[in-house]
């Protein structure tokens, strides 16, 4: 009877150790798993976004705040410019999002080159040419900036579109 006892006993504390020690281990890993994972489709883009800067060494300029993820939209993103000075914000659109590659190539595209433009040139050219010609003048480099880094990207299969668009600012512009 005292044998059986024991070996009861013995299981009891086999199980409560084992019921402690994967109590212990469990709390740990759902804390770092919440910690990490998004709670809503934003909180994804966004992450998305950083990781996709960080990746490709894609850098803010300081006159531009970090892209943000703004739902739907007929672009890819779109940068804002509120006067001369005012630091500048990218809003980045649900057709960003069909590839890394197409991410990576249009957060170069703002902040790389629209983030970086002058508004006074932009202005100037307005006044001389209205805003199709100016625009396509700010277009060029940008569109020509997502060709050249294509392989950087890995974005291959937007090379056709990028070189029609680029070669449609580039005849709007020489026909100003
Ligand atoms: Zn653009």
């Amino acid at each position: 009877m005292l044998r059986i006892t024991i070996c009861v006993l013995l299981v009891i504390i086999y199980f409560i150790l084992l019921d402690k020690a994967f109590l212990n281990f469990s709390p740990n890993n759902s804390y770092a798993l919440s910690s990490l994972a998004p709670r809503n489709k934003e909180e994804f883009a966004n992450q998305l976004i950083l990781r996709t800067l960080d990746k490709y060494k894609i850098e803010v300029p300081s006159r531009c705040n970090i892209p943000t993820y703004s739902g739907v939209g007929t672009n890819r993103a779109i940068t804002t410019a509120y006067g001369y000075t005012e630091i500048r914000s990218v809003e980045v659109y649900d057709l960003a999002f069909i590839s890394s590659g197409v991410l990576a190539s249009t957060l170069a595209h703002e902040l790389e080159v629209h983030c970086k433009q002058s508004m006074f040139e932009y202005i100037f050219l307005k006044t001389l040419y209205g805003d199709k010609i100016a625009s396509a003048y700010l277009e060029i480099p940008a569109y020509s900036l997502e060709v050249q880094r294509i392989g950087r990207y890995n974005n291959i299969e937007q090379l056709d579109g990028l070189e029609a668009l680029k070669y449609e600012y580039l005849t709007t512009w020489s026909n100003r």
